[in-house]
């Protein structure tokens, strides 16, 4: 739910307007008075028509739609006989649309204030990033629970075993997990059939993932997950690399960051209202103050989609939106047109210009919220695709080698330490040939996991090669770096592979270098001393030492 204070700051938004409203409409009143059915209307009826435009989209956001819809016939009317003046309306018609004007003060009833502002609970809230994820494993198999506590806590998971459901609820009274995964409950008995649906509730303070054990894999049991509002479904024998692979997603969902929206409207009202009712949903928004200021707030806040008003007096939504689009960066930021314009050629036109949908003012403020998190979750899955290696959902090769530069640019700007590391699993090629190329993957995409486990969220993880990593830890040094890989490098060797009775596990080795010790050629030190571990028997993790002072050529 949005917090009090914003519901707070929502009303008091709306009570402004409220009040500033009867001054608006007898501005509008009085141009109306003024006009003589001539052509000297021409000007007069021009300004009603911005007026009358901008009041059908705030009037009609906070909650007063008559009276938004009225202003948009009058609207419609004013713009018709301002574009042509050859054309005079009949006398009748022109008294009964400034008798119509005269009567709009009886339309500006108090909006009922529960109207908007529904439905704007978060998405699930953020997941803190702490060093070991809270993990409740219910399963009545003991031998099967430790040997997964087991495998999990070399992921990182901090792992709480329970033999039975009831045993976990009864502990939900004092701390809950991030995950729960649990044997699917049997249908009848301890659990009855309708009991399943409200397990949820039952823990109705979890919102976490949780995560079917099953012992068969029917369709009555996956039902049964569904009912039960499981995520995902893993029948016994268990792959764990793909369930802690799925666990992996599901985390880095709720804690993906979130999301950027920047607002571009003169009426600064109405443009508080959008902010406000975005950051209700748990979005961040920022306004645009000096259309001029354009580029450089983009740069800053680097929004994932402008909300644009058409029509404002310096520039035009679509000059602005053009002006976006000349730079390489932005050709792909989503703009969303927000405006009262309802005429289709007009909002084809804009659309052209560079924009990528229309909405129509005013909008629900679930609506917009609804609209802008498809727009964004869309985008971000597209770059997903685009940025992001298919396996193992990390950055692909010029991907990471891209923020690699960046992070050395800015360190070596900041004189912050910056340090990187190549991890290469060994001997990877007999895994493969032992084992076979699937296997091979599913080792590849559990040390994925383990790095993404083990690194901060500030960390920068990519899939340099076949098997082979590359990771960017800002503000950290040589020696930490060395550090947490080395807990990687023995977390990795605990990790069982392959079905049981034939397992097999494996090791890794690792090259770091930091900025202070190599400077900018930190990728090939660390490339270096990667060749080192190999050469020094493998599972270790070499450190690139300073290189020596240039000597010049003997003369
Ligand atoms: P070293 O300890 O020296 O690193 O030996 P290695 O066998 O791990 O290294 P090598 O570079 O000789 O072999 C890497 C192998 O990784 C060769 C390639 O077939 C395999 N490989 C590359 N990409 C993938 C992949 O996506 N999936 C699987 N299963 N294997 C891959
Ligand atoms: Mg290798
Ligand atoms: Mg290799």
């Amino acid at each position: 739910m949005p917090s009090a204070n914003l519901i707070e700051r929502l009303a008091s938004l709306r009570q402004d307007y409220l009040s500033r409203l009867p001054g608006e409409l007898a501005i509008v009143a009085d141009l109306a008075r003024r006009l003589t059915n001539s052509t000297e209307d021409h000007a007069t009826l021009k300004e009603l028509h911005f007026r009358l435009h901008s009041i059908v989209g705030s009037s009609g956001t906070f909650g007063l739609t008559a009276l938004s819809t009225e202003c948009r016939r009058l609207e419609q009317r004013a713009k018709a006989w301002q574009e042509d003046a050859a054309t005079r309306p009949a006398p009748g018609d022109y008294q009964a649309f400034i008798d119509a004007i005269a009567a709009l003060p009886g339309l500006s009833v108090a909006p009922d204030p529960a109207v908007n502002n529904t439905n704007l609970a978060p998405a699930d809230s953020p997941v803190p990033h702490t060093d070991s994820l809270p993990l409740w494993l219910v399963e009545p198999d003991t031998a099967l629970a430790h040997d997964l506590q087991r495998q999990l806590q070399s992921f990182g998971y901090d792992v709480r075993c329970f033999h039975s459901l009831k045993d976990a609820r009864a502990a939900a009274n004092t701390s809950l997990p991030e995950i729960l995964l649990l044997e699917l409950p049997p249908e009848s008995g301890e659990y009855p059939r309708e009991a399943e649906a409200r397990l949820r509730i039952g823990f109705s303070a979890i919102k976490c993932p949780i995560l079917i054990l099953a012992n068969s894999n029917d369709f009555d049991s996956r039902a049964r997950a569904v009912r039960i509002g499981a995520d995902d479904f893993f029948p016994k024998p268990l792959e764990v690399p793909r369930l802690i692979n799925r666990m992996a997603q599901l985390v880095a969902q709720r804690r993906s960051p979130k999301l950027r929206v920047l607002i571009v409207d003169d009426d600064t009202t109405l443009a508080d209202h959008y902010r406000l009712t975005l950051l209700a949903a748990g979005m961040e928004a920022d306004i645009l103050q000096q259309p001029r200021d354009l580029i450089a707030k983009l740069a800053a806040f680097n929004p994932e989609l402008v909300l644009m008003d058409l029509y404002m007096p310096e520039h035009s939504g679509p000059e602005l939106a053009g002006v976006i689009r000349q730079h390489e960066r932005w050709t792909s930021l989503p703009i969303i047109y927000l405006s009262a314009e309802t005429n289709l050629d007009l909002q084809i036109e804009a659309l052209r210009r560079g924009a990528d949908d229309f909405i129509t003012k005013p909008i629900a403020d679930a609506s917009l919220v609804a609209l802008v998190r498809a727009r964004i979750d869309r985008g971000r899955q597209i770059d997903t695709l685009i940025t992001r290696d298919s396996l193992t959902g990390l950055l692909r090769h010029a991907s990471i080698k891209e923020a690699a530069s960046i992070e050395m640019k800015r360190a070596a700007r900041s004189g912050r330490p910056l340090s990187v590391a190549i991890v290469d699993i060994d001997h990877f090629k007999k895994v493969n040939d032992t084992h076979g190329h699937a296997t091979g993957d599913v080792v590849i995409t559990a040390t994925a996991n383990l790095l993404r486990q083990r690194l901060r969220q500030s960390d920068i993880i990519g899939r340099y090669g076949g098997e082979e990593f590359l990771i960017v830890l800002p503000e950290c040094s040589n020696a930490d770096a060395e550090h947490l890989l080395n807990d990687v490098r023995q977390r990795f060797a605990t990790i069982q592979f392959g079905r049981s009775g034939d397992e097999f596990s494996c090791t890794l080795s690792a090259g770091v270098a930091s900025l202070d010790a190599c400077g900018q050629e930190l990728l090939s030190a660390a490339d270096a001393a990667l060749y080192q571990a190999k050469a020094g028997g493998r599972n270790k993790i070499c450190v690139a030492q300073k290189s020596a002072p240039d000597v010049g050529p003997d003369t």
